[in-house]
């Protein structure tokens, strides 16, 4: 197994089925999706967390737009979506490579969980 498991799906070493892909950002299914669309949007080069991926000119723009360009090609773009970076422990983040969760086809509640 790769030392980093997205960096792995990065790779093509660890199955995952990709959405979109751009130069520095990759698009997949969440593998346990808890909506219609659970799609992870990453960069493809290894950072932690959101605030070391902000630290880099313009990826995090990146990561954003093609979350939201997965939205349009899933068609959830009128009915609006959650984008989600569950942050450290108490935030929930149980993958130590930034990922963007971005959440539609069905009305979100909050507060969330
Ligand atoms: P976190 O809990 O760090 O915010 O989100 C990690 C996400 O990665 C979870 O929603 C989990 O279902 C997803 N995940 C964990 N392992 C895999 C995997 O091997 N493949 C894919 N596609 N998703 C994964
Ligand atoms: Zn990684």
């Amino acid at each position: 197994m790769p030392e980093c498991l997205f960096c792995g799906i990065v790779a093509g070493e660890v199955p995952a089925t990709k959405v979109l892909e751009g130069d520095r950002t990759v698009a997949f299914r969440d593998v346990n999706p808890q909506a219609p669309t659970h799609v992870l949007v990453i960069p493809r080069d290894h950072y932690p967390d959101a605030a070391a991926l902000a630290a880099v000119g313009g990826l995090l723009d990146e990561v954003v737009t093609q979350a939201h360009q997965v939205a349009v090609k899933e068609g959830i773009d009128d009915s609006g979506y959650r984008m989600v970076f569950n942050t450290g422990r108490e935030g929930g983040q149980t993958v130590g490579h930034v990922h963007l969760h971005l959440l539609g086809g069905r009305p979100m509640t909050w507060p969330p969980g």
